[in-house]
């Protein structure tokens, strides 16, 4: 018997499951699933996005329906029309084997007769966002007056998004006999009041604790003086070659502002916020999918739809107001069982927010400096490297060869390296070489007396004593921060916080150790293999690792558990960035192609 049979479904249910070949349960489908399928009972679910919610509430309600009355039995609320879809098409497909199951979206911004047509065909689900919901209640299209089955899907989104009023004139409208289904990632007092007032004991079931962020995803700050947020991002974006992110700024001026600055300056971006028409959104939306747009600069409204499984960084470009916001921003990262990076940028008189987050969420940040332009010219440098080794060679060339031949005679292979590397590494340094320390000085929150950067040499080692090393395996392999962390300090028996600044790229890897391992740590990986495949070991000539040290103490994450990542994947999205408008002589050109590709609407 397979784990979705001993929960109770059906044989249709479960072909159904085979097909979309889901192997095991959710923690939140296992305890839900049951329960909804046994009792006639109100519940409250509390389980992070991207926990596999849908199916949840979904199977039992498909496998408790009268799918020979066509009377709408089950009403799902869902705060936005992304969502509505989503459901829907999930729904669609865990009943493709029942018989005559019906499932109808219903949201704003699209024919309201086309809906109420679909409607009156016999829709014994129907999904609904609460605002065109509550619309069409008023003008008779739909009835509810009868259902079983009603979901409250991301209620706390619901409620910040402003809908308790219409939600309470939806239920109003509900027969008083139905069961109650409240699924939320968080448990703000807005949603237990929700569950007092129109639930009858729910039972409750939780998947991981109240409240907190996901263990998958790292908290990280950075201090920037206000006027250095703008450079401080594209920095943390250049230190990402494979980011694939979402940028959040506090309102739709920001966010287009934003959003309009990095793709004048050769970042595939795109914006996202309520001021585009639905069309819009949905042009970038599917660009974002598709991974020609990078970094999706969003309000937090417009952003609430996007389920995007592979987001590598959220960047909080400025905070949120409410707490919970920051929740709902981080946890669109490190989903599906992959590890993420919400990174805030702050000023000084922000920092106090940051603490009373950590409270809120239960997780402690780190305290992370805005690499330098050396640092950066690094990362590209290994980037573009690997970039050649995996570039696929495109058979058209063969016919230039000759003459190409003819042009680069008489350069052997080390200076012909040099001078391919050269061509794109020119442009980062000459862009980064006078590029100042963005980091806001001033006494740090945790050490009153902050050292300043000027006391590192360029060598790896740092006024406190760390050493910075590059490692040659990286996302690719199947490492993260995490799983990297555990494979040294395995190799190398060192202690859990010996190894720290795990920074992650595609194809390679940074970290830290204290000096006194560096004999050691370089001993080893001479000779050391792996699959098949040497490792390489080097001490890492950008200066950053010195300051790594610091924030040991604060590492919340054991690392411990993680394991399993398969990492990103070594997915080569095609991306042309370039660093900074005048960086590089062809830029112009460049640019205005990728400027197309981008995605701005
Ligand atoms: P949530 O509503 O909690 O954010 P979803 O219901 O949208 O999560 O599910 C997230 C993703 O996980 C979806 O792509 C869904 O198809 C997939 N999924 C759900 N349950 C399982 C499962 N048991 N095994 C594998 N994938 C699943
Ligand atoms: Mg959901």
């Amino acid at each position: 018997m397979n784990k979705f049979e001993a929960l109770g479904l059906q044989q249709t249910l479960l072909d159904a499951v085979a097909d979309m070949g889901f192997e095991n349960p959710s923690e939140v489908q296992e305890k839900a699933i049951p329960i909804l399928l046994e009792d006639e009972t109100d519940l409250v679910a509390l389980a992070q996005t991207g926990t596999g919610k849908t199916a949840a509430f979904g199977f039992p309600l498909i496998q408790k329906l009268h799918a020979d009355s066509r009377t709408t039995q089950g009403l799902i609320l869902s705060p936005t029309r992304e969502l509505c879809l989503q459901i829907t098409n999930e729904l669609k497909l865990y009943s493709k084997y029942e018989k005559n199951i019906n499932v109808v979206a219903i949201y704003g911004g699209a024919s309201i007769t086309e809906q109420a047509r679909q409607i009156k065909r016999g829709a014994q689900i129907v999904v609904a966002t609460p605002g065109r919901m509550k619309d069409m209640i008023g003008r008779r299209l739909v009835d509810i007056s009868k259902i079983d089955y009603c979901i409250l899907d991301e209620a706390d989104e619901m409620l910040n998004m402003g809908f308790f009023e219409d939600i309470k004139e939806i239920l109003s409208n509900t027969p008083d006999e139905k069961s109650t289904w409240l699924f939320s990632a968080t448990m703000p007092k807005e949603v237990s009041v929700i569950a007092k007032k129109f639930m009858h004991k729910p039972q409750e079931i939780t998947v991981g604790a109240k409240n907190s962020g996901t263990d998958t995803v790292q908290h990280e700050y950075y201090v920037v003086s206000g006027r250095d947020r703008y450079p401080a991002l594209k920095r943390l974006a250049d230190a990402n070659p494979d980011i694939f992110s979402v940028v959040f700024c506090r309102t739709k001026r920001d966010t287009q502002r934003v959003a309009e600055k990095l793709i004048e300056d050769g970042y595939n971006a795109g914006a996202l916020h309520g001021d585009l028409s639905q069309n819009q959104r949905d042009l970038v939306m599917s660009s974002f999918r598709k991974k020609q747009i990078q970094m999706l600069v969003a309000t937090d409204v417009a952003a609430r739809g996007i389920d995007v499984d592979d987001i590598t960084h959220v960047i909080n470009y400025q905070l949120p107001d409410e707490i919970e916001t920051y929740n709902h921003r981080s946890g669109r990262t490190g989903r599906a069982g992959k590890s993420g990076i919400s990174m805030v940028i702050v000023t000084r008189s922000e920092m106090r927010k940051i603490s009373a987050i950590e409270r809120k969420i239960k997780r402690d940040f780190i305290s992370k400096k805005i690499p330098t332009g050396i640092e950066i010219c690094e990362t590209q440098l290994y980037h573009l490297a690997n970039k050649i080794k995996d570039t696929e060679i495109n058979t058209d060339v063969e016919n230039y060869l000759p003459a190409i031949n003819d042009v680069l005679e008489g350069i052997d292979r080390e200076e012909l390296i040099k001078k391919i590397v050269s061509v794109e590494f020119t442009r980062f340094s000459n862009y980064y070489s006078k590029s100042k320390d963005l980091n806001s000085s001033g006494p740090d929150r945790e050490r009153g007396n902050d050292r300043s950067d000027r006391g590192r040499n360029d060598r790896g080692n740092s006024s406190d004593g760390s050493v910075r090393y590059f490692i040659n395996v990286g996302e690719k392999d199947g490492y993260d921060w995490m799983t990297l962390k555990d494979f040294l300090k395995d190799k190398l028996s060192l202690g859990r916080d010996d190894v720290f600044k795990v920074d992650t790229k595609d194809a390679f890897s940074f970290f830290n150790t204290e000096a006194e391992h560096t004999d050691a740590i370089l001993a080893f990986f001479t000779e050391y293999k792996e699959n098949g495949r040497f490792i390489n070991v080097e001490v890492s000539k950008s200066p950053e690792g010195g300051r790594g040290g610091r924030n040991r103490g604060r590492r919340s994450y054991k690392g411990g558990s993680g394991g399993g990542n398969s990492g990103r994947g070594g997915s080569s999205r095609g991306r042309d960035r370039k660093f900074s408008k005048g960086s590089a002589s062809n830029s112009g050109k460049r640019r205005s192609s990728s400027k197309k590709k981008s995605g701005f609407y």
